[in-house]
C-alpha cells in the first residue's frame, strides 16, 4: 500500500529527527557538517531537523570559538544541557544503584544504597527503597520535572510476554511484577522498562561503548551471579521467552556445590563472587569489600589468594570456551568483578579458552573490560528508558507538552 503524499514527508521527517538525535545521543557533540554527511541529506534539510530538535528542547547548538580554519565554521549540535532525563536503577544482591541520566548517557546524579540480605528478598521493600532513590536522584539532577522514563536492571530473567521477573535466583524472586510495584510508588507517572542486567550491560556497550561496531559480542557479567548478555549478528539475543544467556546456571558438575537455583554444580558456583571467597578459604556473604580483599592479597602474592584467583580464572575460561563454541563471538566483555579477574589473571583465562574451545572460534575472540566499568547495566537501563523518545522525538515532545 502506498502512503498518502501528505503522510510521507512527515514519516521521513520523524525518521530523520530520530536519526539525528540518535547520533548525538551516541556520539555527543557533532558538527552540522558531520550530521549532514552521515544522514546524506542537504544542508538545508539538516538545518530544519536541528531547528526542530532545538524547538523540542532535546539538543542545543553552538558556534565553535577559536581555531583558524578557513571557511564558515560548522555549528556544533550537542545534547541539550537542560533537556529530558531518565532514571536508571540497577538492583543487585548487595546494592541498589540509581542514577538520573541525560541524553548522551551523561550521569547527572547518583545514589548507592547497600541492601541487607533480608530486604533484598522482599520485592515490595526493594520497590519502596528504589522509589525513594528515584525521587532523590530526580531532585538532584538539576533538570526540571519528572523523568521521561525509568529503566530497571535486575539480576534475573524477564518473561517476554508479562515483563515480570520470571526468576532472579540470588534475590529469591519468582514471578514478580517489579515494574508495576515500582510504578505504583512513583510520585509522577513514567513508563518503567525492566530488563536483565547482562542484557542491559551488553546493550549499553553495543550502543555507545566497547562493542560498538561489533556484530557478535557477549557481555559476561559476574557479581554474586553470572549471566551473559548477547549481541548476535548485530541484534540482541533473548530467546523465545527472554531467558537466553543464563550460562551461570549451566550445570558443569552434578556433584558440585549447591546453587541458589536449586541445582548443584552450576557455573556460578565456580565463577561467581561467592566461589572466589569459598575457594580462597573465606566463606562469607559476598560483598565488594570481601572480593576486593582477595584481589588485594593476590596482588601482594599471597599464595592462597593467588591460587583461588587462578582457579576461578580457569573455570571462567572454561565457561567462556562454551560461549565461544556456541556463539562464535568476536568480543567477550568481562564486567562486574570479572573485570578485576581479567586484570589479574588474563593469561590463565586465555589459556583455558584455548584449551577448552575449538581452535577456529577461539582464535578470533578477544577479551576486554567494558567501557562503562561497573555502570554498564545501569547505563543499559537508561538506554531502555530512552528508547521510546529516541525512536520518535516528535511524539515524545508532544506527550511532554500535553
Ligand atoms: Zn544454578
Amino acid at each position: 500500500m502506498r502512503s498518502s503524499p501528505a503522510a510521507r514527508p512527515d514519516a521521513i521527517r520523524r525518521h530523520n529527527l530520530a536519526l539525528v538525535l540518535d547520533h548525538v545521543h551516541r556520539d555527543g557533540a557533532l558538527t552540522r557538517a558531520e550530521l549532514t554527511q552521515r544522514l546524506e541529506v542537504s544542508r538545508s534539510t539538516m538545518g530544519a531537523l536541528v531547528a526542530d530538535l532545538i524547538e523540542l528542547g532535546l539538543v542545543e547548538e553552538a558556534v565553535p570559538t577559536g581555531g583558524s580554519r578557513v571557511g564558515r565554521p560548522s555549528h556544533v549540535v550537542a545534547p541539550h544541557g537542560g533537556g529530558p532525563y531518565v532514571v536508571a536503577v540497577d538492583v543487585d544482591v548487595t546494592q541498589i544503584v540509581t542514577a538520573a541520566v541525560g541524553i548522551g548517557g551523561v550521569v547527572l546524579s547518583r545514589e548507592v544504597i547497600t541492601t541487607s540480605g533480608s530486604d533484598i528478598g522482599h520485592p515490595e521493600k526493594v520497590a519502596d527503597r528504589a522509589a525513594e532513590q528515584i525521587r532523590k536522584v530526580s531532585e538532584a539532577s538539576g533538570r526540571d520535572g519528572p523523568p521521561v522514563g525509568i529503566g530497571v536492571s535486575v539480576p534475573g530473567t524477564i518473561d517476554r510476554d508479562t515483563r515480570h521477573v520470571a526468576v532472579a535466583p540470588n534475590l529469591e524472586w519468582r514471578d514478580v511484577a517489579f515494574a508495576e510495584l515500582l510504578a505504583e510508588r512513583l510520585a509522577a507517572p513514567a513508563p518503567v522498562s525492566i530488563g536483565n542486567d547482562a542484557d542491559f550491560a551488553v546493550l549499553a556497550e553495543h550502543r555507545r561503548g566497547a562493542s560498538r561496531q561489533v556484530e557478535d559480542a557477549v557481555f559476561l557479567l559476574g557479581r554474586v551471579g553470572v549471566g551473559a548478555g548477547i549481541i548476535s549478528g548485530g541484534q540482541p539475543l533473548h530467546g523465545r521467552d527472554g531467558h537466553a544467556g543464563e550460562i551461570g546456571h549451566t550445570v558443569v558438575d552434578t556433584g558440585g556445590p549447591p546453587c541458589h537455583c536449586g541445582k548443584h554444580g552450576c557455573v556460578e558456583t565456580y565463577v561467581g563472587e561467592g566461589a572466589l571467597l569459598r575457594i580462597a578459604g573465606r566463606p562469607q556473604p559476598p560483598s565488594e569489600e570481601a572480593t576486593a580483599a582477595v584481589f588485594a592479597d593476590a596482588r601482594a602474592k599471597d599464595p592462597t589468594a593467588l591460587a583461588a584467583v587462578r582457579e576461578v580464572a580457569e573455570s571462567l575460561g572454561r565457561a567462556i570456551a562454551s560461549l565461544v563454541n556456541t556463539l562464535n563471538p568476536e568480543l567477550v566483555l568481562l564486567g562486574g568483578y570479572l573485570s578485576d579477574l581479567l586484570d589479574l589473571a588474563r593469561p590463565e583465562i586465555e589459556a583455558a579458552i584455548v584449551r577448552y574451545a575449538l581452535a577456529a572460534p577461539s582464535r578470533s575472540v578477544r577479551l576486554l573490560q567494558p567501557t562503562f566499568g561497573p555502570d554498564s547495566a545501569l547505563l543499559g537501563a537508561a538506554e531502555a528508558a530512552f528508547a521510546e523518545m529516541l525512536a520518535d522525538p516528535l511524539a515524545a515532545g508532544d506527550t511532554a507538552r500535553s
